[in-house]
């Protein structure tokens, strides 16, 4: 059996867990919590994280059983040339990671709104998960895996895939995990 592994840097609140969890449902899932900071991946100058080089080394850590890994954080991402990211994911690997620190109404100075904090994430996070079965940025505005480098690009579009990002993605879905 492989599992989908859920794994939470730093403080993510257990409610928000539960519920991503039930909506990422098409595989068996594990969690597991890492309570320290990747300070190896810390920009000093920028405060914040480079999120590939967290991604290398949640490769190196990989559990035997798992077939993806979402790594998720209350730290700021970025790369060398973005200022910050939602989230990253290696295109068809098995590890992503994103950050809920630009997805909560805080960040913006507006009051904590739980709900659409949880329902950014789910979209984040299965964005990530499509780029790890293979799936590239879709050119539908609705669809989950369009490119959405702000807000509220992120707001405008759906939390599911479009029909044709779903068959691509339930194939893979099925040959990954039962071939
Ligand atoms: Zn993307
Ligand atoms: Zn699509």
């Amino acid at each position: 059996m492989r599992y989908l592994y859920l794994k939470t840097i730093g403080t993510i609140k257990q409610g928000i867990l539960e519920d991503l969890i039930g909506s990422l449902d098409f595989l068996p899932f594990k969690v597991i919590k890492e309570n320290d900071y990747p300070l190896f991946a810390l920009e000093p100058k920028r405060n914040q994280y480079y999120a590939k080089k967290i991604i290398e080394h949640l490769i190196l850590n990989m559990p035997a059983d798992c077939e993806k890994l979402i790594a998720i954080t209350d730290i700021d991402l970025c790369t060398p040339v973005l200022t910050f990211v939602f989230g990253e994911a290696q295109l068809g690997g098995s590890v992503a990671i994103v950050s809920t620190n630009r997805l909560k109404q805080e960040f913006y100075s507006l009051p904590a709104n739980i709900g659409l904090l949880i329902e950014r994430l789910l979209k984040v996070c299965l964005h990530e998960l499509g780029h790890c079965y293979g799936l590239v940025h879709c050119s539908n505005s609705k669809c989950v895996m369009y490119l959405s480098n702000n807000i509220i690009s992120l707001d405008n579009k759906g939390k599911k895939f479009c029909v044709k990002c779903e068959e691509f993605f339930d194939k893979r879905i099925r040959k990954e995990n039962y071939d």
